[in-house]
């Protein structure tokens, strides 16, 4: 075995963190949490920052798994995990690798003056809220327990608005009315797919009682779907409802900035920019 003279000199972790799921949800094998429940996470080598410049790789997904695979190796599966988690992750790298602060630029919505204002990776990351694990839907003798989406299928949702945005805008040039018409049904089918993949996705486990008497846990993704392709469809619209009250969970990127201009002074809050296209710039 062959040691490399340098490797004392490999990067260490900067900062560990918390996950907004601490890690339920998840099968074995997708990540491994310290005995605190966090993971250790390391800055960007210059290959990730070169990963997050690419934007087809950042469309779909591929950049952002790559990076947390890079900077947080205690994540073994990156494409299994929550979003909620996936934005955490990402917040922690970006301060991992360029610093606590986060500046933002942005204009009083009173007085037009532009407002320049600070947050913290490590308040965000320290404020964040925890996924509810008790969220459920009971239909039937049957109970349908739910998780927020994987980032898996926030990308596919991204995907599928951006192609929907487009195919809508060349809908509207088509000039023959049926043609039209096929165009916006086959447009409205994905969409319903899509909602239907997220409904789907949102379900961690359905559990019951079988005729025996015998208690029952449902977790596998072909049986789930089966059951939601053939039951009533008051159950999809009780599990989106629940799911709305997932999606408020995570960390959180608001700021207070005051207008600096003296006949003003307005109190407002931002949205700090932790989004992966904008802080390959930041730095
Ligand atoms: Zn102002």
């Amino acid at each position: 075995m062959s040691t490399n003279p340098l490797k004392s000199h490999f990067r260490a972790p900067k900062l560990f963190t918390r996950l907004p799921s601490g890690g339920a949800f998840y099968s074995e094998g997708v990540l491994e949490l310290s005995n605190t429940g966090e993971v250790e996470v390391y800055a960007m080598t210059s290959r990730d920052e070169v990963m997050m410049r690419n934007p087809d790789a950042l469309l779909n997904g591929e950049s952002v798994a790559q990076i947390i695979t890079s900077c947080v190796p205690q994540v073994k599966k990156p494409r299994d995990l929550l979003g909620a988690d996936v934005d955490a992750l990402m917040v922690a790298i970006q301060g991992a690798t360029y610093g606590d602060e986060v500046t933002v630029s942005t204009n009083c919505p009173e007085c037009g003056n532009t407002v320049i204002g600070a947050g913290s990776v490590q308040a965000s990351l320290a404020t964040m809220k925890e996924v509810p694990t008790d969220i459920k839907v009971e239909q039937d003798g049957l109970t349908i327990e739910l998780r927020p989406v994987t980032y898996e299928t926030t990308i596919a949702a991204g995907v599928s608005n951006f192609q929907n945005a487009r195919s809508m805008a060349s809908i509207a040039m088509i000039e023959d009315d049926m043609e039209k018409l096929q165009a916006f049904n086959q447009s409205y089918m994905k969409m319903a797919e899509l909602n239907f993949l997220v409904i789907l996705d949102s379900i961690y486990s359905i559990s019951g009682t079988d005729e025996n008497g015998e208690e029952f846990i449902v977790t596998d993704r072909d049986n789930i779907r089966e059951y939601m392709e053939n039951c009533d469809s008051e159950v999809g619209k009780r599990v989106t409802e629940q799911v709305n009250l997932l999606g408020e969970a995570g960390i959180d990127k608001t700021v207070s900035l005051q207008c600096q201009e003296e006949a003003c002074g307005h109190i407002f809050e931002t949205n700090l920019e932790f989004d992966p296209v904008n802080f390959s710039t930041a730095s």
